[in-house]
């Protein structure tokens, strides 16, 4: 991982600059995805974490799928050998690399009406890929299961052979990486990465359309991988057909496999998918209470974790136990308002209010504590309370950096682990933006 770091910044830094900074930095440890660098003065300090450190998160991910938080230290502030010593080699898992999220297997998939086709049809894609139906195509409405079924499908193939190549991108990561990959001159770094797998999952296309270039280019990566046999799996909030703006020979191929659509879960699935998730939160939670919380969200799965993560929240605000009754209070307020419809901007406007400050410099750039506290809350919620990809919440922060979202995200992540009143005041303003 170093080795990649420092390759990458004497491709980004001029040899002399490389030499100051990166030449004479050394790695001590990774401790529970903390990376601790010595640098030889506080003024390299400073450098490393104005200029350097965003590509360490960045390279981190890439390589281990985890994000990595970058520390450095000085020598006197080094620690003491004894804790380099227990330094955990980094293990770099086939499913991580893949981008695959460990949550989303089949185990943790329950089969309803609603989507048992389209389980059934990522079954068999995952035993024998690239052989029966290519491209499989999933379609239907956000938070229903599309992602997880997707990512199932790669922890399947990897169980069953952990030398397969597997890939996964949301729509957006294609097109951020084949524009990258033009603008650095390094498209045949792509193509490897794109055409040399054995199963390629990609997430949304719907947001192809109007990106003439990367259809262009997503055409091409699909011909490679269809006449090689390897399996190919697209989902969408729609048919091919009725995506706009994309290529009439996309859509014809996009047809030549099998495209399964999921449908919402009744009542009965949604509440085998509480009792799932109960158990795996280890939460006692009597049935009828389940099948409440289920016949109060009808809409999607993803709002029917909410609900649970809300009554249980609620529960232990109250310290008691679940029952419908404190369901029921828990859930009065969320009628109405979702997290789906929550905006970006609803949150800054929360955020910029309770800490008395201006959205303006929740946006800005200023780097003093007040504000970049807050800033760092507010850049936390949208990503943990909105469906926007982190280059969204960048662009609507000013523009910052994606590597800066999920910065601030692990910040606050680890802020609100260590320090009860910061847990407290997020749990306030989430309240608030539930209203
Ligand atoms: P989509 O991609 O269709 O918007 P996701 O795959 O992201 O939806 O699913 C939203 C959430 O609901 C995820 O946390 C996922 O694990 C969960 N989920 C969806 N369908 C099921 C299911 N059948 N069983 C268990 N959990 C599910
Ligand atoms: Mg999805």
């Amino acid at each position: 991982f170093w080795q990649e770091l420092k390759d990458s910044y004497k491709h980004d830094l001029n040899p002399a600059s490389y030499d100051a900074w990166v030449g004479t930095a050394k790695p001590l440890s990774l401790i529970h995805n903390q990376l601790t660098i010595e640098v030889t003065s506080d003024l390299h300090k400073r450098y490393w974490e104005k200029h350097l450190a965003a590509k360490i998160v960045e390279i981190g991910f890439k390589v281990t799928g985890d994000e990595i938080m970058p520390q450095f230290v000085t020598p006197d502030e080094a620690p003491p050998i004894s804790i380099v010593e227990k330094e955990e080699p980094i293990k770099i898992d086939t499913t991580k690399r893949a981008m695959l999220n460990p949550k989303y297997t089949f185990d943790t998939f329950v089969i309803g009406k609603g989507n048992q086709m389209a389980h059934a049809a990522a079954l068999v894609v995952a035993e024998e890929p690239g052989s029966i139906y290519n491209p499989l195509f999933f379609y239907g409405g956000v938070g229903l299961g599309k992602t997880h079924l997707m990512h199932a499908i790669g922890h399947q193939m990897l169980a069953i052979n952990p030398q397969a190549k597997v890939k996964y991108v949301s729509s957006e990561t294609f097109a951020n990486d084949f524009i990258n990959s033009i603008k650095n001159k390094t498209s045949e770094d792509f193509r490897q990465e794109y055409r040399k797998v054995d199963l390629l999952l990609v997430d949304d296309i719907q947001f192809f359309a109007d990106k003439e270039a990367t259809q262009e280019e997503f055409f091409h990566t699909f011909e490679n991988l269809y006449n090689d046999n390897k399996q190919i799996v697209l989902t969408s909030d729609r048919l091919p057909n009725e995506i706009p703006k994309l290529q009439e020979r996309l859509v014809s191929r996009f047809a030549w496999g099998l495209s399964v659509d999921i449908t919402p879960p009744d009542l009965e699935t949604r509440t085998a998918i509480l009792r799932k998730k109960a158990q795996a939160e280890n939460l006692e939670i009597p049935d009828d209470t389940l099948s409440y919380i289920a016949g109060q969200i009808d809409s999607n799965i993803r709002e029917l974790e909410g609900a649970l993560v809300r009554v249980q929240a609620f529960a232990t605000m109250n310290s008691a136990d679940i029952t419908t009754s404190i369901a029921a209070d828990a859930l009065k307020s969320l009628k109405g308002t979702s997290n789906a419809q929550l905006s970006i901007s609803k949150i800054q406007d929360e955020v910029a209010k309770f800490y008395h400050l201006q959205v303006k410099e929740l946006k800005g750039k200023k780097r003093v504590k007040t504000i970049v506290v807050p800033r760092q809350i507010a850049m936390y919620l949208a990503r943990e309370m909105t469906e926007s990809s982190l280059p969204k919440i960048g662009a609507e922060f000013g523009g910052k950096d994606h590597t800066t979202v999920i910065h601030a995200h692990e910040k606050i992540r680890q802020l609100i682990k260590n320090d009860s009143s910061m847990q407290q005041e997020i749990a306030e303003i989430k309240n608030l933006l539930l209203g």
